[in-house]
C-alpha cells in the first residue's frame, strides 16, 4: 500500500504527475479541486456554495473541505494506495489530516512564481471530461477542442491574472507552512518542477524508491 500527498504551487504539475503515478501504480488519485469542479459542473448544492470562492482564487472554508475529504476517504476504494493532491492547504487542514490518516511520503514540486504565471495563464481545460491542456507545451490537435472527447476547451475560472495572484499569495502564506509541519513528522521529497513532465515523473519515482511499472 502506497499513501502519498503531492504538494506544490498552482501550475507546478501536481495533477499531471499524480495522474501518471495513478496509471503506473494503480493508485487512486484524490483531488479536492477536481471534486469541487465536478460539483460546480453538475450544479449541486455544494457546487453553488464553492463556485464564487473558487472563481476568485480563494480557499474554500475548512469545514467544507474537511467534510469533502472525510467523505472521499471514507469510500476506501484503493487496493494499492492513493495520492492526494491539493490538500492539506493550511495549518488547520494539516492537523485534521495528520490526526485522521497515515501517509508514507509527501512529494513537493518546486517552481518559481514567474514560471507559475507563464504556465497557468496558458492552461486550458476540457469543459466536458476535465482533461488538462497547455497552449505552450501540450496543445490540442484541433484548436479549442479536446483530443479525447471533442469537448470545448475553456480557461479555468480561477486561471485569470487576478485570481492567480491571490492563489500565489495564499500558497506562500498558508500552504508553505504545511510543508514545515510535514517536514517535522513525515518524509518530504523536494522535486524540481521546472524539468519536462517525463523528467519530473522519473525524479519522483526515484526519490520514492518506486520500481519500474509493469508492462
Ligand atoms: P486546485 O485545483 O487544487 O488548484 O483547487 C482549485 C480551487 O478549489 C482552489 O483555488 C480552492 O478554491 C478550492 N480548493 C481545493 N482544495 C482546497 C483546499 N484544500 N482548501 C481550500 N480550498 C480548496
Amino acid at each position: 500500500m502506497r499513501k502519498y500527498v503531492i504538494m506544490g504551487v498552482q501550475g507546478s504539475g501536481k495533477g499531471t504527475q499524480a495522474k501518471m503515478l495513478r496509471e503506473a501504480y494503480d493508485l487512486v488519485h484524490i483531488s479536492v479541486g477536481d471534486i469541487f469542479r465536478w460539483h460546480v459542473r453538475q450544479h449541486t448544492k455544494l457546487g453553488a456554495q464553492v463556485k464564487r470562492i473558487m472563481a476568485a482564487g480563494e480557499l474554500v472554508g475548512d469545514d467544507l473541505v474537511e467534510e469533502v475529504v472525510r467523505r472521499r476517504m471514507g469510500i476506501h476504494d484503493w487496493n494499492y494506495g492513493f495520492i492526494i493532491d491539493g490538500f492539506p492547504r493550511n495549518g488547520r487542514q494539516t492537523e485534521f489530516f495528520m490526526e485522521s490518516y497515515d501517509i508514507d511520503a509527501v512529494v513537493h514540486l518546486e517552481l518559481p512564481d514567474d514560471e507559475v504565471r507563464r504556465r497557468v495563464l496558458s492552461r486550458r481545460l476540457c469543459s466536458s471530461c476535465g482533461m488538462d491542456y497547455n497552449l505552450i507545451a501540450d496543445r490540442p490537435e484541433v484548436e479549442g477542442r479536446c483530443d479525447i472527447c471533442g469537448g470545448e476547451l475553456i480557461t479555468r475560472a480561477d486561471d485569470t491574472p487576478e485570481a492567480l495572484e491571490s492563489r500565489l499569495s495564499d500558497y506562500h502564506e498558508k500552504t508553505r507552512p504545511v510543508l514545515e509541519l510535514f517536514r517535522r513528522k513525515e518524509v518530504v521529497h523536494d522535486v524540481d518542477g521546472r524539468a519536462s513532465v517525463e523528467e519530473v515523473q522519473s525524479a519522483i519515482r526515484k526519490t520514492l524508491g518506486l520500481p519500474s511499472p509493469r508492462g
